[in-house]
């Protein structure tokens, strides 16, 4: 395991066993989740020879700041290069609030979904704990503010990567580190059923998202290939389940493509089937994505959709499109980044 990933306690047996004493794992479990150095010669209070040792045996696996790009309405893009030569992307959005960052969970990713990019090219790996960290570490360095909120909603299914996704919540909300409240964490699924069941019964007071997209079956199935193994009844009714146990809204995304999922009769359907439940849906522009045949829904479509939801009792926001000019959807970035390295994994049909 990668130092970056490791809790203090794990560092700090991993240190017992090499012999070196308790309270420089605190020190260096510090340097890392607080100060956020990347290297151990930037960490000053420890003597020389330890920082060769610790260089030699415990390297950093961390993210490698490639391109960042800064939209006009000032999000910013990040490409990160990892060890092993992948790439990955995070977004960082600000709001009114503070810093969000958008992060990866995968390099690539299995599920499919048609209007997505970061299907094209195929899974490659989980990214680890540590690589999920270093995306926020950077992201807060570079732009010299403590990052308020994080959101799973990046390159990846979560569920699919769930024990590295867990350890990084972990890592993240520890004291000793960073200390970010889990409340301020959005994990995003495309609706793995055993996965929200698994989250359910850790009880965290994070806020789940689904990326729901469609009211049943038949449209769903269209456009995201899991729904054929997690229905959409089924998908709701873990959702229930989900926010009666935890007492935390559902937020529901649903990315409003033309002639797809944006009629009066979808918004009808949509609302029924959310009745009672607490949740909220955000409704989102599709961004275009070159791959993908889908075009986003008009302004006046969007806000019909929304009246119909909201006059249901649905509550019901439309989300802002942050960053389209960078291409800040997910994969994007990195689908172009490939392509310009010439990989033909990424090739599209
Ligand atoms: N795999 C997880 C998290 C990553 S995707 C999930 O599916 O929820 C983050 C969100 O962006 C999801 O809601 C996804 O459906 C949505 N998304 C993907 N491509 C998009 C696009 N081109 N335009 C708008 N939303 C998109």
């Amino acid at each position: 395991m990668d130092i970056l990933s490791m809790s203090l306690d794990e560092v700090t047996a991993a240190f017992k066993e090499n012999s070196i004493q308790a309270f420089r794992a605190k020190q260096v479990y510090e340097w890392l989740h607080k100060h956020l150095v990347q290297s151990y010669d930037e960490m000053t209070n420890l003597p020389k020879d330890l920082r060769a040792k610790l260089t030699a045996d415990f390297p950093f696996e961390g993210c490698k700041v490639e391109k960042v790009q800064t939209a006009s309405d000032g999000t910013l893009k990040f490409l990160y290069t990892l060890k092993d030569d992948e790439l990955v992307e995070s977004v960082v959005m600000k709001y009114k609030y503070g810093y969000t960052v958008c992060v990866s969970s995968q390099v690539g990713c299995k599920m499919g979904c048609r209007f997505c990019a970061s299907t094209v090219g195929g899974f490659r790996r989980n990214l680890t704990p540590g690589e999920m960290l270093d995306q926020v570490y950077r992201a807060q360095s570079y732009v010299g503010e403590r990052i308020s909120h994080i959101v799973l909603m990046g390159m990846g299914e979560p569920m699919n990567n769930f024990d590295n996704v867990m350890k990084f919540i972990s890592l993240f909300t520890d004291e000793n580190g960073i200390n970010l409240s889990v409340r301020n964490i959005s994990l995003s699924t495309c609706g793995i059923v055993p996965g929200i069941e698994k989250l359910r019964e850790k009880h965290l007071q994070l806020t789940l998202s689904v990326s729901l997209h469609a009211p049943n079956d038949k449209i769903r199935s269209g456009i995201m290939p899991v729904n054929k193994k997690y229905g959409v009844d089924e998908l709701l009714s873990a959702c229930r389940r989900y926010a009666s146990e935890t007492s935390r809204r559902i937020s529901f995304e649903y990315s409003m493509m033309k002639d797809v999922n944006d009629s009066d009769e979808c918004a009808k359907e949509l609302a029924s089937k959310l009745k009672g439940m607490l949740c909220h849906v955000n409704l989102i522009p599709i961004n275009e994505v070159e791959t993908s045949p889908f075009r986003p829904s008009t302004q006046e479509r969007i806000s019909r959709f929304s009246e119909i939801l909201s006059g249901s009792g649905i509550s019901t926001t439309v989300r802002r499109k942050l960053g389209s000019d960078i291409d800040a959807s997910c994969g994007q970035l990195r689908l172009k980044s490939i392509r310009e390295r010439g990989n033909p994994d990424a090739s599209c049909s």
